[in-house]
């Protein structure tokens, strides 16, 4: 596996980094296995398209040697896992080595540090933290192996790597950031090591509101996800097992215990002065969910160069460079003639099918309506809704003129629910498969295979369950690529979606075969005579681009954490925004809305 070369440490200065921004996982490169998912891409994202902007951040995350996993699938679509082993020795070492006591021992951490390096050779360096080093226990050696794996026990001590490692690391580089900014609870112990620091020789009994305000200033949080498996907790005497009771203490002194049980979420909540979460209508609901305390919303996007294909890349260097810098020269897609537009997506499709053809065997017809559905397998995001009546579908493929779906996906490895979900599809493909529909899934949803699926299907595929998605960035990575989504209106699909422009949406039904039908009904009388008609299909990818791609990106994402969330202007700027009663009227009333926490 060949990792780029990056410059030895001692040639740049980090002391004007102000951002230090931590993530559970961080996806780097596509031979760099520190990521599972949504989560990591995005922060990924996020860090591209800070370099792009010369934006002063510094990440943090750990170095997981053995990655999440690669996902094989046998003919019946079980799946197994195997680790994928990297070698972060082809990293530059950060040099300063930390100690960090969880229970009681000492664990000594270093750090790998990969560059992310922006369009005009600004870099944002990521640093991974590493316990697998000599004289520490054999078992800690291990703590930073595997991404999501382990029992809970394990979890809360990578957690304590992220957070306290991470906050003890960048004292050791002597990096002072005037904002943390803490990407999903995994990363709340920073609060912790943070204000230890502030304390100084105090201990942390003595800490006070006023030093936990101290605390609050500098940081930003965003929550991720409405599904309540989502928001990390681990027992008191676990907390107090690993941390320490000290800490223990300090937690619950700050609000961190939630029905009895230290809860990342509350943490992070407690001590930031900014919170919010990824599209519209996720804050809404995280708004609902956490009345106490004010949050925000900011939309979620991709790294436009990172998912857009070779073939728009070329058209766009050659119409509009300036798109590298600066992503809203894509609204100057309309001075592109659309056929040009057909092109670039006919290029990426046929790219697909090649890399499928090679890979698995399987031929797949370039001239036949494609669809796409990826993501990672959870019961809330309903794989088989459109598997949901199979006659239907069978005889709705051979009324259009043929259909082929691709699916791809990984479950975690510990969801038994998911992984049936799997065989399903594999069962249902084995039944369906005729001259006019064709159904396949494709082994190990990564960032390669989702870069080629996002930029070769015809139509983005997305059926979550309301209002669980909470933003979703795949459709994203389609639209950028000229190719419209068909989803529930959820997530960013709500402010993304245009009808008969950006795609369709499926009508919320009362029952799933209410849905189902909905969404056949719009593949049959709507999507199909739409692709019928080549001209009409072009200026749909006009749009898709034109008015999404515009928008649904990193850089203005990035935009409005800087102006909204590090260093807004006016006198909101160190605000503590912690609300004394939940007066606000949410707007949740007319979505079928349950409140997942008590659900
Ligand atoms: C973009 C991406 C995701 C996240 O997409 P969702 O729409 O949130 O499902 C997950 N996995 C991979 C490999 C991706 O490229």
């Amino acid at each position: 596996m060949s990792i780029p070369k990056t410059s030895p440490l001692a040639d740049f200065d980090l002391s004007n980094r102000t951002i230090a921004y931590f993530s559970m996982e961080i996806a780097l490169s596509p031979q760099i296995p520190t990521y599972s998912g949504g989560l990591g891409m995005l922060a990924g994202d996020t860090l591209r398209s800070a370099a792009d902007t010369s934006a002063p951040m510094i990440a943090i995350s750990l170095v997981y040697r053995r990655g999440y996993f690669r996902q094989q699938l046998n003919d019946v679509g079980q799946q197994t896992e195997a680790d994928v082993p990297w070698s972060p020795e082809d990293l530059p070492s950060a040099g300063p080595t930390v100690t960090l006591v969880l229970q009681d021992r000492q664990v000594q951490l270093r750090a790998w540090r990969y560059d992310v390096t922006g369009t005009t050779g600004h870099i944002v360096p990521v640093f991974l933290l590493d316990s697998d080093i000599e004289g520490n226990d054999p078992w800690d050696r291990k703590l930073t192996d595997h991404l999501y794996g382990g029992d809970t026990y394990y979890r809360l001590c990578q957690e304590a790597i992220l957070g306290l490692g991470g906050i003890a690391l960048l004292q050791a580089l002597r990096v002072r950031p005037e904002v943390y900014h803490m990407n999903e609870g995994h990363a709340s112990l920073l609060t912790l090591g943070l204000l230890e620091e502030h304390l100084g020789s105090r201990p942390l009994s003595e800490a006070t509101d006023a030093d936990r305000e101290a605390i609050r200033r500098q940081c930003v949080f965003t929550t991720h996800t409405p599904v309540p498996a989502g928001h990390d907790q681990f027992g008191v005497d676990q907390m107090n097992q690993v941390l320490g009771p000290n800490r223990g203490a300090a937690i619950e002194a700050a609000g961190g215990l939630h029905n009895g049980l230290l809860n990342m979420t509350y943490l992070a909540l407690c001590l930031s002065r900014y919170v919010n979460g990824v599209a519209m209508q996720h804050g809404k609901v995280s708004q609902y969910m956490f009345p106490e305390y004010k949050v925000h919303s900011i939309t979620n996007g991709v790294h436009a160069a990172t998912w857009m294909s070779p073939a728009f890349q070329e058209l766009f260097d050659s119409e509009i460079p300036d798109w590298r810098t600066d992503n809203r020269y894509f609204r100057s897609i309309y001075g592109i003639d659309p056929a040009r537009i057909s092109a670039c997506h006919v290029k990426s499709k046929q790219r697909l099918f090649a890399w499928l053809a090679r890979r698995t065997g399987h031929y797949f017809n370039p001239s036949v309506l494609t669809l796409g559905f990826a993501r990672r397998v959870a019961t809330y995001k309903r794989a088989g809704l459109l598997l949901q009546d199979p006659e239907r579908l069978c005889s709705l493929a051979e009324k259009i003129g043929g259909l082929q779906i691709l699916y791809a996906g990984k479950a975690h490895p510990a969801d038994n629910a998911a992984k049936a979900l799997i065989r399903d599809v594999f069962a249902a493909a084995v039944k369906l498969n005729s001259e006019f529909l064709k159904i396949y899934y494709i082994e190990n949803y990564d960032w390669e295979l989702g870069a080629l699926l996002t930029q070769g299907v015809d139509v983005w595929v997305n059926t979550p369950r309301r209002p669980y998605e909470a933003s979703g960035t795949s459709g994203m990575k389609a639209a950028l690529n000229g190719v419209p989504s068909l989803s529930i209106l959820d997530g960013w699909w709500i402010e993304g979606h245009a009808e008969n422009t950006t795609g369709w949406a499926i009508e919320n039904g009362e029952t799933e075969e209410t849905e189902a039908n909905n969404l056949y009904n719009k593949l049959e009388k709507v999507i199909a005579p739409f692709w019928a008609n080549p001209n009409a299909w072009a200026r749909l990818q006009q749009h898709c681009i034109g008015i999404n791609g515009t928008f649904f990106n990193t850089q203005r994402m990035l935009g409005q954490y800087f102006s909204n969330a590090y260093f807004p202007s006016g006198p909101s700027r160190f605000q503590q925004e912690r609300l004394a009663d939940s007066e606000e009227e949410f707007g949740l009333s007319e979505t079928a809305f349950v409140p997942v926490n008590k659900a």
